[in-house]
Protein backbone atom coordinates (compact mmCIF):
# COMPACT_ATOMS: atom_id res chain seq x y z
CA UNK A 1 0.00 0.00 0.00
CA UNK A 2 0.98 3.40 -0.88
CA UNK A 3 2.02 5.89 1.84
CA UNK A 4 0.64 9.59 1.53
CA UNK A 5 3.68 12.34 1.83
CA UNK A 6 1.49 15.69 0.76
CA UNK A 7 5.05 17.07 0.79
CA UNK A 8 6.20 15.35 -1.90
CA UNK A 9 3.60 15.96 -4.36
CA UNK A 10 3.30 19.83 -4.06
CA UNK A 11 5.23 21.02 -6.61
CA UNK A 12 3.21 20.66 -9.70
CA UNK A 13 5.00 18.37 -12.84
CA UNK A 14 5.07 17.63 -16.24
CA UNK A 15 3.28 14.15 -17.37
CA UNK A 16 6.78 13.82 -19.34
CA UNK A 17 5.44 12.05 -22.53
CA UNK A 18 8.52 13.49 -24.10
CA UNK A 19 11.64 15.36 -22.51
CA UNK A 20 12.21 18.10 -23.03
CA UNK A 21 8.36 18.41 -22.58
CA UNK A 22 6.22 20.73 -24.48
CA UNK A 23 6.32 23.38 -22.43
CA UNK A 24 10.06 23.86 -23.63
CA UNK A 25 9.22 24.21 -27.07
CA UNK A 26 10.49 27.34 -28.89
CA UNK A 27 9.92 28.75 -32.14
CA UNK A 28 13.56 28.57 -33.39
CA UNK A 29 12.87 24.42 -34.62
CA UNK A 30 10.55 24.10 -37.42
CA UNK A 31 10.02 23.18 -40.81
CA UNK A 32 13.66 23.13 -41.89
CA UNK A 33 14.65 21.00 -38.78
CA UNK A 34 12.07 18.71 -39.73
CA UNK A 35 13.24 18.40 -43.70
CA UNK A 36 16.56 17.33 -41.65
CA UNK A 37 15.37 15.12 -39.42
CA UNK A 38 13.25 13.23 -42.17
CA UNK A 39 16.50 13.20 -44.77
CA UNK A 40 18.68 12.01 -42.16
CA UNK A 41 15.77 8.44 -41.22
CA UNK A 42 18.50 5.12 -42.27
CA UNK A 43 17.03 2.59 -44.41
CA UNK A 44 17.39 0.37 -41.38
CA UNK A 45 15.20 2.47 -39.24
CA UNK A 46 12.10 1.39 -38.01
CA UNK A 47 9.29 4.28 -38.17
CA UNK A 48 5.78 4.97 -36.10
CA UNK A 49 3.63 7.15 -37.58
CA UNK A 50 0.70 8.90 -35.49
CA UNK A 51 -2.05 10.73 -37.57
CA UNK A 52 -4.26 13.06 -35.55
CA UNK A 53 -8.07 13.76 -36.29
CA UNK A 54 -8.73 17.07 -34.28
CA UNK A 55 -12.69 16.55 -34.22
CA UNK A 56 -14.89 14.47 -31.70
CA UNK A 57 -19.00 14.14 -32.32
CA UNK A 58 -18.96 15.73 -28.78
CA UNK A 59 -16.82 17.71 -26.73
CA UNK A 60 -16.13 16.13 -23.08
CA UNK A 61 -15.88 19.22 -20.32
CA UNK A 62 -12.70 17.98 -18.91
CA UNK A 63 -11.14 16.95 -22.24
CA UNK A 64 -7.45 18.81 -22.53
CA UNK A 65 -6.68 17.39 -25.84
CA UNK A 66 -6.25 19.79 -29.41
CA UNK A 67 -10.15 18.78 -30.70
CA UNK A 68 -13.38 20.49 -31.93
CA UNK A 69 -16.57 19.97 -32.79
CA UNK A 70 -17.46 17.71 -36.04
CA UNK A 71 -19.88 19.19 -37.06
CA UNK A 72 -19.59 20.54 -39.83
CA UNK A 73 -18.96 18.09 -43.21
CA UNK A 74 -17.04 20.82 -45.46
CA UNK A 75 -14.71 21.36 -42.62
CA UNK A 76 -13.83 17.89 -42.15
CA UNK A 77 -13.49 17.32 -45.79
CA UNK A 78 -10.80 20.19 -46.17
CA UNK A 79 -8.99 18.78 -42.77
CA UNK A 80 -8.92 15.51 -44.72
CA UNK A 81 -7.94 16.78 -47.57
CA UNK A 82 -4.71 18.62 -45.79
CA UNK A 83 -3.64 15.43 -44.05
CA UNK A 84 -3.63 13.48 -47.33
CA UNK A 85 -1.33 16.23 -48.64
CA UNK A 86 0.82 16.31 -45.58
CA UNK A 87 1.33 12.41 -46.22
CA UNK A 88 2.27 12.53 -49.48
CA UNK A 89 4.59 15.76 -48.50
CA UNK A 90 6.33 14.12 -45.67
CA UNK A 91 6.88 10.54 -47.47
CA UNK A 92 7.91 12.66 -50.28
CA UNK A 93 11.04 14.44 -48.04
CA UNK A 94 11.45 10.95 -46.03
CA UNK A 95 12.72 9.21 -49.48
CA UNK A 96 12.04 5.76 -50.34
CA UNK A 97 13.53 4.81 -46.82
CA UNK A 98 10.56 4.01 -44.87
CA UNK A 99 9.97 1.09 -43.00
CA UNK A 100 6.41 1.88 -41.13
CA UNK A 101 6.00 -0.93 -37.92
CA UNK A 102 3.51 1.39 -36.14
CA UNK A 103 0.52 3.34 -37.07
CA UNK A 104 -1.55 4.88 -34.36
CA UNK A 105 -4.97 7.45 -35.08
CA UNK A 106 -5.79 9.68 -32.11
CA UNK A 107 -7.34 12.93 -31.77
CA UNK A 108 -9.90 14.04 -30.93
CA UNK A 109 -11.80 11.16 -32.45
CA UNK A 110 -10.43 9.42 -35.51
CA UNK A 111 -14.14 7.54 -35.72
CA UNK A 112 -15.88 11.18 -36.00
CA UNK A 113 -14.52 10.71 -39.45
CA UNK A 114 -16.77 8.45 -41.83
CA UNK A 115 -15.64 4.96 -42.08
CA UNK A 116 -15.21 5.83 -45.91
CA UNK A 117 -12.79 8.61 -45.05
CA UNK A 118 -10.60 6.51 -42.82
CA UNK A 119 -10.64 3.85 -45.78
CA UNK A 120 -9.34 6.82 -47.78
CA UNK A 121 -6.43 7.46 -44.90
CA UNK A 122 -5.34 4.15 -44.91
CA UNK A 123 -5.07 4.36 -48.72
CA UNK A 124 -3.28 7.46 -48.99
CA UNK A 125 -0.36 5.68 -45.74
CA UNK A 126 0.13 2.48 -47.45
CA UNK A 127 0.37 4.91 -50.78
CA UNK A 128 3.19 7.39 -49.54
CA UNK A 129 4.95 4.31 -47.12
CA UNK A 130 6.39 1.29 -47.20
CA UNK A 131 4.75 -0.25 -44.60
CA UNK A 132 6.00 -3.51 -42.80
CA UNK A 133 2.97 -4.74 -41.40
CA UNK A 134 2.85 -2.47 -39.01
CA UNK A 135 0.96 -2.41 -35.76
CA UNK A 136 -1.97 -0.40 -36.38
CA UNK A 137 -3.97 1.23 -33.31
CA UNK A 138 -6.81 4.10 -33.21
CA UNK A 139 -8.75 5.58 -30.47
CA UNK A 140 -12.26 5.44 -30.71
CA UNK A 141 -15.13 7.25 -29.21
CA UNK A 142 -17.64 4.71 -27.80
CA UNK A 143 -20.51 7.01 -28.30
CA UNK A 144 -20.06 7.52 -32.09
CA UNK A 145 -19.15 4.00 -32.83
CA UNK A 146 -20.96 2.54 -36.01
CA UNK A 147 -21.60 -0.80 -37.82
CA UNK A 148 -19.87 0.89 -40.38
CA UNK A 149 -17.13 1.22 -38.47
CA UNK A 150 -16.75 -1.82 -36.80
CA UNK A 151 -16.36 -3.31 -40.68
CA UNK A 152 -13.40 -1.08 -41.34
CA UNK A 153 -11.50 -1.59 -38.02
CA UNK A 154 -12.16 -5.78 -39.21
CA UNK A 155 -11.04 -4.96 -42.86
CA UNK A 156 -8.15 -3.01 -41.58
CA UNK A 157 -7.05 -5.37 -39.87
CA UNK A 158 -6.95 -2.94 -36.63
CA UNK A 159 -5.32 -4.71 -33.74
CA UNK A 160 -5.35 -2.16 -30.70
CA UNK A 161 -8.32 -0.05 -29.85
CA UNK A 162 -8.12 2.27 -27.01
CA UNK A 163 -11.74 3.29 -25.57
CA UNK A 164 -12.29 6.57 -23.72
CA UNK A 165 -14.29 5.36 -20.45
CA UNK A 166 -13.05 7.50 -17.66
CA UNK A 167 -16.08 6.33 -15.11
CA UNK A 168 -19.14 4.21 -15.32
CA UNK A 169 -21.11 5.98 -12.57
CA UNK A 170 -23.54 8.47 -14.38
CA UNK A 171 -23.43 10.91 -12.03
CA UNK A 172 -19.95 11.47 -12.66
CA UNK A 173 -20.27 11.00 -16.50
CA UNK A 174 -23.13 14.19 -15.91
CA UNK A 175 -20.79 16.25 -14.09
CA UNK A 176 -18.21 15.36 -17.05
CA UNK A 177 -19.92 15.95 -19.80
CA UNK A 178 -19.72 12.40 -21.00
CA UNK A 179 -22.69 10.01 -20.89
CA UNK A 180 -22.32 6.67 -22.20
CA UNK A 181 -23.93 4.17 -20.25
CA UNK A 182 -22.23 0.41 -19.60
CA UNK A 183 -24.43 -1.41 -22.02
CA UNK A 184 -22.92 1.03 -24.90
CA UNK A 185 -18.98 -0.06 -24.38
CA UNK A 186 -20.34 -3.31 -23.74
CA UNK A 187 -21.80 -3.77 -26.83
CA UNK A 188 -18.76 -2.49 -28.77
CA UNK A 189 -16.78 -4.39 -27.36
CA UNK A 190 -18.09 -7.47 -28.49
CA UNK A 191 -18.29 -5.99 -31.55
CA UNK A 192 -14.96 -4.93 -31.24
CA UNK A 193 -13.26 -8.74 -30.19
CA UNK A 194 -15.59 -10.23 -33.39
CA UNK A 195 -13.71 -7.69 -35.20
CA UNK A 196 -10.65 -9.13 -34.65
CA UNK A 197 -9.30 -6.67 -31.79
CA UNK A 198 -6.86 -8.63 -29.66
CA UNK A 199 -5.73 -5.31 -27.32
CA UNK A 200 -8.42 -3.31 -26.23
CA UNK A 201 -7.53 -0.05 -23.71
CA UNK A 202 -9.45 1.66 -21.20
CA UNK A 203 -9.30 4.98 -20.12
CA UNK A 204 -10.49 5.71 -17.04
CA UNK A 205 -9.97 8.94 -14.78
CA UNK A 206 -9.53 9.22 -11.02
CA UNK A 207 -10.10 13.08 -9.16
CA UNK A 208 -13.14 13.42 -11.38
CA UNK A 209 -16.04 15.68 -10.06
CA UNK A 210 -18.46 13.99 -7.63
CA UNK A 211 -16.03 10.90 -7.60
CA UNK A 212 -15.49 8.55 -4.53
CA UNK A 213 -13.51 6.09 -3.77
CA UNK A 214 -16.67 3.75 -3.68
CA UNK A 215 -17.49 4.80 -7.02
CA UNK A 216 -13.86 3.95 -8.45
CA UNK A 217 -14.15 0.75 -7.35
CA UNK A 218 -17.60 0.64 -9.19
CA UNK A 219 -15.92 1.44 -12.32
CA UNK A 220 -13.30 -1.02 -11.76
CA UNK A 221 -15.26 -3.83 -10.93
CA UNK A 222 -17.60 -2.84 -13.96
CA UNK A 223 -14.32 -2.56 -16.40
CA UNK A 224 -12.94 -6.14 -14.81
CA UNK A 225 -16.29 -8.08 -16.15
CA UNK A 226 -15.43 -6.61 -19.59
CA UNK A 227 -11.71 -7.92 -19.83
CA UNK A 228 -9.73 -5.15 -21.60
CA UNK A 229 -6.13 -6.03 -22.07
CA UNK A 230 -4.69 -2.92 -20.82
CA UNK A 231 -6.14 -0.09 -18.53
CA UNK A 232 -4.72 3.67 -18.28
CA UNK A 233 -5.86 5.11 -14.88
CA UNK A 234 -4.85 8.76 -14.92
CA UNK A 235 -5.51 11.78 -12.27
CA UNK A 236 -7.85 14.21 -13.67
CA UNK A 237 -6.23 17.60 -14.23
CA UNK A 238 -8.14 20.67 -13.49
CA UNK A 239 -6.54 23.56 -15.37
CA UNK A 240 -9.63 26.08 -16.58
CA UNK A 241 -7.20 28.84 -17.12
CA UNK A 242 -5.36 26.70 -19.71
CA UNK A 243 -8.32 24.65 -20.99
CA UNK A 244 -11.28 26.82 -20.65
CA UNK A 245 -13.63 23.87 -22.18
CA UNK A 246 -13.19 22.84 -18.06
CA UNK A 247 -14.98 25.93 -16.58
CA UNK A 248 -18.37 23.65 -16.99
CA UNK A 249 -17.04 21.37 -14.22
CA UNK A 250 -18.37 22.15 -10.77
CA UNK A 251 -14.95 22.64 -8.97
CA UNK A 252 -16.57 22.86 -5.49
CA UNK A 253 -17.21 18.99 -6.01
CA UNK A 254 -13.44 18.15 -6.94
CA UNK A 255 -11.85 15.37 -4.82
CA UNK A 256 -9.21 17.17 -2.73
CA UNK A 257 -5.38 16.20 -2.90
CA UNK A 258 -5.84 12.96 -0.35
CA UNK A 259 -8.79 12.17 -1.40
CA UNK A 260 -6.94 11.86 -5.18
CA UNK A 261 -3.87 9.95 -3.45
CA UNK A 262 -6.70 7.61 -2.01
CA UNK A 263 -8.17 6.50 -5.09
CA UNK A 264 -4.72 5.92 -6.69
CA UNK A 265 -4.08 3.77 -4.37
CA UNK A 266 -6.77 1.89 -4.34
CA UNK A 267 -7.29 1.54 -7.98
CA UNK A 268 -3.90 0.39 -8.22
CA UNK A 269 -4.23 -2.27 -5.60
CA UNK A 270 -7.24 -3.37 -7.31
CA UNK A 271 -6.14 -4.12 -10.66
CA UNK A 272 -2.93 -5.77 -9.01
CA UNK A 273 -4.95 -8.31 -7.49
CA UNK A 274 -6.92 -8.70 -10.21
CA UNK A 275 -3.72 -9.80 -12.48
CA UNK A 276 -2.27 -6.48 -14.23
CA UNK A 277 1.23 -5.83 -14.23
CA UNK A 278 1.60 -2.20 -13.55
CA UNK A 279 3.05 -0.22 -16.24
CA UNK A 280 4.73 3.27 -15.37
CA UNK A 281 2.78 5.38 -12.76
CA UNK A 282 -0.87 4.75 -14.06
CA UNK A 283 -0.81 2.00 -16.90
CA UNK A 284 -2.12 -1.52 -16.11
CA UNK A 285 -1.80 -4.75 -18.86
CA UNK A 286 -2.72 -7.95 -18.93
CA UNK A 287 0.46 -10.31 -18.52
CA UNK A 288 -0.56 -11.83 -22.25
CA UNK A 289 -0.83 -8.14 -23.87
CA UNK A 290 2.40 -7.13 -25.51
CA UNK A 291 2.74 -3.90 -23.17
CA UNK A 292 2.55 -6.53 -20.28
CA UNK A 293 5.59 -8.73 -21.82
CA UNK A 294 7.38 -5.38 -22.12
CA UNK A 295 6.65 -4.31 -18.11
CA UNK A 296 7.37 -7.91 -17.63
CA UNK A 297 11.21 -7.31 -19.13
CA UNK A 298 11.36 -3.90 -18.64
CA UNK A 299 11.53 -2.88 -22.02
CA UNK A 300 8.58 -0.12 -21.59
CA UNK A 301 9.26 3.08 -23.92
CA UNK A 302 6.86 6.52 -23.25
CA UNK A 303 5.86 8.97 -26.05
CA UNK A 304 3.46 11.11 -26.41
CA UNK A 305 0.65 8.55 -26.28
CA UNK A 306 1.86 7.34 -22.89
CA UNK A 307 3.67 4.15 -22.17
CA UNK A 308 4.00 2.08 -24.90
CA UNK A 309 5.77 -0.97 -26.07
CA UNK A 310 6.72 0.62 -29.42
CA UNK A 311 10.85 0.40 -29.77
CA UNK A 312 11.74 3.03 -32.63
CA UNK A 313 12.95 6.50 -32.00
CA UNK A 314 11.61 7.78 -35.12
CA UNK A 315 7.83 8.83 -34.53
CA UNK A 316 5.99 11.00 -37.11
CA UNK A 317 3.13 12.70 -36.47
CA UNK A 318 0.84 13.85 -39.36
CA UNK A 319 -1.94 16.26 -38.59
CA UNK A 320 -2.90 19.59 -37.02
CA UNK A 321 -0.74 19.76 -33.56
CA UNK A 322 1.03 16.68 -34.28
CA UNK A 323 4.14 15.72 -32.83
CA UNK A 324 7.10 13.90 -34.52
CA UNK A 325 10.28 12.55 -32.32
CA UNK A 326 13.25 11.83 -33.78
CA UNK A 327 16.56 11.37 -31.70
CA UNK A 328 18.20 15.24 -32.31
CA UNK A 329 14.71 16.92 -32.12
CA UNK A 330 11.23 17.20 -31.11
CA UNK A 331 9.17 18.61 -33.95
CA UNK A 332 5.20 19.95 -33.47
CA UNK A 333 2.86 20.96 -36.44
CA UNK A 334 0.83 24.25 -36.38
CA UNK A 335 -2.52 23.42 -33.93
CA UNK A 336 -4.49 25.54 -35.52
CA UNK A 337 -6.83 23.57 -38.21
CA UNK A 338 -6.75 26.40 -40.69
CA UNK A 339 -3.14 27.99 -40.85
CA UNK A 340 -2.15 23.99 -41.15
CA UNK A 341 -4.63 23.50 -44.30
CA UNK A 342 -3.10 26.79 -45.38
CA UNK A 343 0.72 25.58 -44.87
CA UNK A 344 -0.29 22.18 -46.43
CA UNK A 345 -1.75 23.85 -49.18
CA UNK A 346 1.17 25.65 -50.20
CA UNK A 347 3.33 22.72 -50.20
CA UNK A 348 5.01 23.47 -46.90
CA UNK A 349 5.78 21.26 -43.77
CA UNK A 350 3.12 22.41 -41.09
CA UNK A 351 6.13 21.99 -38.29
CA UNK A 352 6.55 25.44 -36.52
CA UNK A 353 7.91 24.68 -33.29
CA UNK A 354 9.85 22.04 -31.47
CA UNK A 355 13.07 22.02 -29.86
CA UNK A 356 16.81 20.71 -30.40
CA UNK A 357 17.75 18.12 -28.57
CA UNK A 358 21.63 18.27 -26.82
CA UNK A 359 23.40 15.49 -26.15
CA UNK A 360 22.71 16.59 -22.48
CA UNK A 361 18.85 16.38 -22.72
CA UNK A 362 19.05 13.30 -24.72
CA UNK A 363 21.12 11.56 -21.38
CA UNK A 364 18.48 13.34 -19.09
CA UNK A 365 15.49 12.03 -21.60
CA UNK A 366 16.69 8.57 -21.24
CA UNK A 367 16.91 8.60 -17.32
CA UNK A 368 13.71 10.49 -17.30
CA UNK A 369 12.00 7.60 -19.28
CA UNK A 370 13.65 4.80 -17.66
CA UNK A 371 12.55 6.19 -14.14
CA UNK A 372 8.70 6.65 -15.20
CA UNK A 373 8.50 3.58 -17.65
CA UNK A 374 10.72 0.71 -15.67
CA UNK A 375 11.38 1.96 -12.44
CA UNK A 376 14.86 2.08 -12.31
CA UNK A 377 17.82 3.92 -14.85
CA UNK A 378 21.35 3.65 -15.04
CA UNK A 379 23.03 7.30 -13.88
CA UNK A 380 26.46 6.16 -15.05
CA UNK A 381 26.21 9.07 -17.79
CA UNK A 382 26.16 11.36 -15.78
CA UNK A 383 29.09 11.00 -13.95
CA UNK A 384 28.85 11.32 -9.98
CA UNK A 385 25.92 10.52 -8.42
CA UNK A 386 26.44 11.92 -5.03
CA UNK A 387 24.96 15.26 -5.85
CA UNK A 388 22.04 13.26 -7.15
CA UNK A 389 21.86 11.22 -4.12
CA UNK A 390 21.43 14.78 -2.12
CA UNK A 391 18.56 15.83 -4.61
CA UNK A 392 16.91 12.57 -4.06
CA UNK A 393 17.56 12.42 -0.39
CA UNK A 394 13.37 13.25 0.71
CA UNK A 395 12.91 9.97 -1.44
CA UNK A 396 15.68 7.83 -0.23
CA UNK A 397 15.06 9.04 3.18
CA UNK A 398 11.49 7.78 3.36
CA UNK A 399 12.33 4.34 1.44
CA UNK A 400 10.84 4.99 -1.55
CA UNK A 401 14.32 5.31 -3.98
CA UNK A 402 17.64 3.30 -3.75
CA UNK A 403 20.58 4.39 -5.68
CA UNK A 404 23.06 1.14 -6.07
CA UNK A 405 25.64 0.25 -8.22
CA UNK A 406 25.22 3.79 -9.99
CA UNK A 407 21.32 2.45 -10.56
CA UNK A 408 18.41 4.49 -9.49
CA UNK A 409 15.98 2.19 -8.51
CA UNK A 410 12.40 2.89 -7.26
CA UNK A 411 10.37 0.88 -4.79
CA UNK A 412 6.57 -0.27 -5.69
CA UNK A 413 5.68 2.41 -3.27
CA UNK A 414 7.47 5.04 -4.83
CA UNK A 415 5.17 4.75 -8.26
CA UNK A 416 2.97 8.03 -6.95
CA UNK A 417 5.82 10.32 -6.61
CA UNK A 418 7.66 8.98 -9.85
CA UNK A 419 6.73 12.03 -11.59
CA UNK A 420 8.44 14.45 -9.00
CA UNK A 421 11.43 11.87 -8.66
CA UNK A 422 11.81 11.98 -12.74
CA UNK A 423 11.33 16.06 -12.31
CA UNK A 424 14.71 15.97 -10.36
CA UNK A 425 17.28 15.34 -13.70
CA UNK A 426 14.83 17.40 -15.59
CA UNK A 427 17.15 20.39 -16.74
CA UNK A 428 14.59 22.50 -17.64
CA UNK A 429 12.73 22.65 -14.32
CA UNK A 430 15.65 23.61 -11.66
CA UNK A 431 13.19 26.48 -10.24
CA UNK A 432 10.36 27.01 -12.28
CA UNK A 433 6.85 25.18 -11.38
CA UNK A 434 5.46 25.98 -14.57
CA UNK A 435 1.43 25.46 -15.38
CA UNK A 436 1.61 21.43 -14.80
CA UNK A 437 -0.42 19.43 -13.42
CA UNK A 438 -0.52 17.78 -9.73
CA UNK A 439 1.81 14.90 -9.49
CA UNK A 440 -1.16 12.10 -8.61
S1 LIG B 1 -14.09 12.14 -27.05
FE1 LIG B 1 -12.01 12.14 -26.25
S2 LIG B 1 -10.90 13.62 -27.49
FE2 LIG B 1 -13.09 13.98 -27.83
S3 LIG B 1 -13.64 15.58 -26.39
FE3 LIG B 1 -14.07 13.63 -25.38
S4 LIG B 1 -12.15 13.15 -24.26
FE4 LIG B 1 -11.68 14.73 -25.74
Amino acid sequence: MWKYYPELLERPVPRYTSYPTAADFNNDVGAAELEQALAQVKPCDDISLYAHIPYCDQICWYCGCNTGRANRTQRLNAYMAALFGEIELVARKLGHHSRVKRIAFGGGSPNAISADGFAALMDHLSDAFSLADPVKSIELDPRSFTPEWCDIIAAMQIGNVSLGVQSFDPAVQAAIGRVQPLDMVSDMIDNLRSAGVSSLNFDLMYGLPGQTEATLMETLEATLTLKPDRIALFGYAHIPTLIPRQRQIDDTILPDAKERFDMAATGYDFLIKAGYQAIGFDHFALPTDPLGRAGMSRTVRRNFQGFTDDQSDILIGLGASAISEFPGYIVQNEKNSGRYRELIAQNQLAAVGGVKRSISNQVHGVIIEEILANGEADLTPLGSVSGKAEILAPFINRGLVEIVDQRVCLHESAKPYARTIAATFDEFRKASTGTFSQAI
